[in-house]
C-alpha cells in the first residue's frame, strides 16, 4: 500500500522566514501548503508573488471580520500603532489550527525564530500561543525546532528532527545563507504591507472607532482613501488626487453623499453621516480650498453635482 503523504499547513507571509519553513519541509518530502490571511488591512498581493516565484502551493483565508475583532478590541494591547500583532498573529495561527482540523492536515508550521523578537517570541511566548492556539504538539517552528521541546509531530515520526534547524535571535545571517544555498531569491523585505503599523493610518483607525462601534467593510475601505475630516460625527471624505476621486465614487453607498464642482476640476467629496446645512457649507469649502481652480471668495457662486 502507498505511504500517504505528511501534509503540512505553512503560515505564510512571504517573507523569507516563511519561504525557508516551507522550503525545510518540501526538502522532507511533505506537502507544504503555503497559507496567507487577507483582512480590511492587508491582502495577499506580496505572498502570492513570493509564492509563486519560489515555487510554493499557496492559498489564502479571508478573516476580515475576527481580525477586526481583534483589532477594535486586542487582549494584549497595541504595538507602536494600531497594530495588535501579538493577538493578531495568535489569531493567524489559530485560523489555521482550524483549518488544519477541517482539512485533514497533519500540522501547521510557521517561519516563528526564538528570540528573533524578545516580547513575541521568547520560550514562553511560543508555547502560550501554541497553547492558545490550540495546537499542543502540532505546531512546528522549522527554523528553530531544535532549540524547542520535541512536538508530537516528531515523535510521531511525521517530521525527521535531525533535518530541522537551530536558528535563533535577530541576526538574518544563516538565513541570507541558506537562502543563497537553496537558490531562493525572491522574496519580500519584512515589514510592510499591514496598514495597522502606520502611525498616520492609525490616528484615522482610532478616530473611526471613537465614532463607530461597528464599522462596516466600505467604513474601512473608506479610511484608506483621502483626507478625512470629522464634523459632529460625521465624515467629509476629500480626495487627494484623480485615483483617490475614482475611488470614492465608487465607494459610496445608499446614504452617503457625493459632491463634486460642476464647471471647474476638483476633488470628490463622500459625505457619510447626519448631513446638515452646516455639514453642506463645510464641505463646499473644503472642495473649494482643495481645487487650484477656485478661489475662496468664489463660495457662493459656485454650482456643485450633489448626488444621493
Ligand atoms: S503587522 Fe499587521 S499583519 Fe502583522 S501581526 Fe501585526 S497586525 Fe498582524
Amino acid at each position: 500500500m502507498m505511504k500517504k503523504k505528511v501534509r503540512a499547513l505553512v503560515l505564510f507571509s512571504g517573507g523569507l522566514d516563511s519561504v525557508l519553513a516551507a522550503k525545510i519541509l518540501e526538502k522532507q518530502n511533505i506537502e507544504v501548503t503555503a497559507l496567507s490571511f487577507v483582512s480590511y488591512f492587508f491582502d495577499d498581493s506580496k505572498a502570492k508573488v513570493s509564492a509563486e516565484k519560489n515555487r510554493i502551493r499557496m492559498r489564502s483565508a479571508d478573516f476580515s471580520d475576527s481580525h477586526s475583532e481583534v483589532v477594535k478590541n486586542p487582549k494584549r494591547g497595541y504595538g507602536s500603532a494600531m497594530n495588535p500583532c501579538i493577538d493578531c498573529h495568535l489569531l493567524m495561527i489559530r485560523e489555521a489550527g482550524r483549518i488544519m482540523r477541517e482539512e485533514g492536515f497533519d500540522f501547521v508550521a510557521t517561519g516563528e525564530i526564538l528570540g528573533q523578537r524578545p516580547m513575541s517570541q521568547n520560550l514562553a511566548a511560543l508555547k502560550l500561543i501554541e497553547k492558545e492556539a490550540g495546537l499542543e504538539g502540532k505546531l512546528l517552528r522549522p527554523l528553530s525546532a531544535k532549540l524547542l521541546e520535541e512536538t508530537a509531530i516528531e515523535k510521531a515520526g511525521l517530521v525527521d528532527r535531525g533535518q530541522l534547524l537551530d536558528i535563533s535571535g535577530r541576526s538574518r545571517k544563516r538565513q541570507f545563507e541558506l537562502a543563497k544555498e537553496w537558490g531562493v531569491e525572491h522574496y519580500p523585505s519584512p515589514g510592510g504591507g499591514c496598514m495597522l503599523t502606520e502611525i498616520g493610518f492609525g490616528k484615522k483607525l482610532k478616530k473611526l472607532l471613537e465614532n463607530i462601534k461597528h464599522p462596516s467593510a466600505s467604513d474601512y475601505a473608506l479610511l484608506q482613501t483621502g483626507r478625512i475630516f470629522w464634523i459632529d460625527g460625521t465624515r467629509i471624505i476629500v480626495g487627494r488626487n484623480s485615483a483617490d476621486n475614482g475611488r470614492l465614487k465608487s465607494l459610496w453607498e445608499k446614504g452617503d453623499m457625493l459632491l463634486e464642482l460642476k464647471d471647474f476640476m476638483g476633488p470628490s467629496v463622500v459625505i457619510r453621516g447626519k448631513i446638515t446645512d452646516g455639514i453642506m457649507d463645510e464641505a463646499k469649502k473644503i472642495i473649494i480650498g482643495y481645487s487650484r481652480h477656485t478661489k475662496d471668495s468664489d463660495y457662493k457662486k459656485l454650482e456643485f453635482t450633489i448626488t444621493t
